[in-house]
């Protein structure tokens, strides 16, 4: 048995690996690479392979990062299944119809700029000769057809014309639901075959609503080689997901090859234990001063957790129960989903609110905000609430709107919940709103840009970092040691290049044996 990294290998993003045998060829994962459209896009458009040639794809969780290039494999005439869990198949139903539209619109995007920059070109002259530059600088008004939205046909016109090169979609949103009809849910702990003399069973991986930890097994003769695909890992402890699995079963539990991810492999978190009292803090020394909380957050997970902790929170009468507002139409899709998925809950979870007749994330203070208008009128409210809104690291989306309209008033709060990368809006808001906070808010306060126009940014800014989902290094640990596997070897995936090389060299020190592998990079199992 041959096993392939492909993505994923001294990065965090595009994970996909293959495992091959004398007859098939299974995918783990089929994910996007994400950063900088010039650093990713061929990454993404060039397949290292044929998809005809594979038998089945095994997704370990709906992450676009593990699952954002699988339109692209039924749009380049992949026949096989796709295995997930079935929650991940219900979260897929959206995100990756999602991610579909994101594709095409970055390719509309695309085409408005090449026409844009051309017809400028021609109104000041640059042009071919006798081509009218008057003409050209009122075309480009005509480019859209809104504040922010393309004029298609307009902008195709043009293309034509000037034989210009068109931006395509990596996939159109029709492939994303080809796509969804070659899923096949699996619940955990059930055994199903994915090739000949190959099967796979899903466990919890506690990372996200659906994620899998999976083993798959390969007999060849009388001689059986086992792969665990770890996926990305959750913590323990956390609300909502059950805890990674530790307690394998029998015929799984010899390992040859695990291969792990290392996100935060060098890393230690904050506590999930104190999130809690946090959020309550926080959430009433806002309210104390008659302000408002905003929270940009990730629309799969963190939204559903952050509606489940203030739930929790209401429920003890230790915060005012004012609105809360979800305002992402993504993020109300995905509540959906996580409410049509219980087998995932923890034992506390059943206990808090289905035992009492609750849904955890739905209650009476909850709206989901569905239209603009809505969205637009609850800008102006005056009484403190929360708003829940994406993207998460406030770079496109509604939540723009809510900052540009909360943040120049000290008394609201803006709370980060989940990881900001570099260069986004989100990064800004916290590093410069978090020193200006050190400072004790004296002097001028910081300027941001918002939607191309600047705002001061007086509002509170607080970091609550117990909500990541990976695993940090000490639970990696707990997770293997407390585990019943016996585990041959390691390939360290899913992290920075250094995150990735101090978790090898931790667990060869803990008596293990790993090895970080390159991209393309093929071992015999
Ligand atoms: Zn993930």
């Amino acid at each position: 048995m041959l096993v392939t990294f492909y993505g994923g290998t001294r990065e965090v993003t595009g994970s996909m690996h293959m495992i091959t045998t004398q007859q098939d060829r299974i995918l783990l994962d089929c994910g996007l690479f994400q950063g900088r459209r010039k650093d990713t896009a061929e990454k993404n458009r060039i397949l290292p392979f044929d998809p005809r040639i594979l038998t089945n794809v095994i997704l370990s969780h709906a992450h676009i990062d593990h699952s954002g290039r699988i339109p692209l494999l039924v749009k380049k005439n992949f026949t096989g299944r796709i295995f997930s869990t079935r929650a991940t198949h219900g979260a897929c139903e959206y995100l990756l119809p999602d991610s579909a539209h994101i594709q095409e619109s970055d390719a509309d995007y695309l085409n408005y700029k090449a026409v844009r920059s051309l017809l400028a070109d021609i109104s000041q002259g640059k042009g071919e000769e006798g081509t009218g530059k008057r003409d050209a600088a009122k075309a480009v008004k005509l480019l859209k057809s809104g504040k922010n939205s393309l004029n298609r046909e307009a902008i195709d016109g043009y293309i034509r014309k000037y034989s210009l090169e068109r931006a395509q979609s990596l996939y159109s949103t029709e492939d994303a639901k080809a796509a969804l009809g070659s899923f096949e849910g699996i619940p955990c702990n059930n055994e199903v075959t994915i090739g000949k003399d190959m099967t796979c069973t899903f466990y919890e991986a506690g990372h996200i609503l659906g994620s899998a930890i999976s083993i798959i097994k390969y007999r060849d003769g009388d001689r059986t080689f086992t792969v665990c695909y770890t996926g990305d890992l959750g913590r323990f402890d956390k609300p909502i997901l059950k805890d990674p699995a530790q307690d394998f079963n029998e015929a799984d539990r010899n390992v040859d090859l695990m291969i792990m991810e290392s996100t935060y492999g060098n890393r230690t978190h904050e506590g999930t234990e104190d999130l809690y009292q946090r959020l309550r803090d926080e959430l009433n020394t806002t309210f104390d001063k008659g302000g408002t909380v905003v929270i940009p957050s990730f629309a799969f997970g963190r939204a559903q957790e952050l509606l489940y902790v203030i739930h929790e929170l209401f429920m003890k009468g230790e915060v005012p129960r004012v609105p809360v507002y979800v305002d992402s139409p993504l993020a109300s899709s995905m509540t959906k989903v996580f409410g049509e998925h219980p087998e995932t809950y923890d034992r506390e979870t059943h206990k808090t609110f289905l035992e009492t007749g609750r849904n955890p994330f739905i209650f009476d203070k909850v709206h989901f905000v569905s239209s603009v208008d809505e969205s637009m009128k609850l800008m102006r409210e005056e009484k403190p609430h929360i708003v829940i809104s994406a993207s998460g690291m406030c770079e496109v989306g509604r939540i723009l709107h809510h900052l540009r309209y909360r943040v120049h008033n000290p008394n609201n709060t803006i709370l980060i919940v989940g990881y900001m990368a570099e260069h986004t809006l989100g990064r800004k808001i916290l590093t410069l709103g978090q020193e200006y906070m050190e400072s004790g808010q004296k002097g001028e306060p910081p300027m941001i840009k918002i939607l191309g126009k600047e705002y001061p940014l007086k509002a509170r800014v607080v970091r609550l970092g117990g909500f990541s989902a990976h695993a940090d290094q000490k639970e990696m640990m707990r997770f293997l040691k407390g585990s019943n596997l016996d585990v041959k070897k390691i390939a360290v995936v899913h992290g920075e290049e250094q995150s990735s090389l101090s978790f090898a060299d931790h667990l060869n020190q803990q008596g293990f044996q790993a090895f970080v592998p390159h991209a393309g990079e093929t071992i015999r199992v």
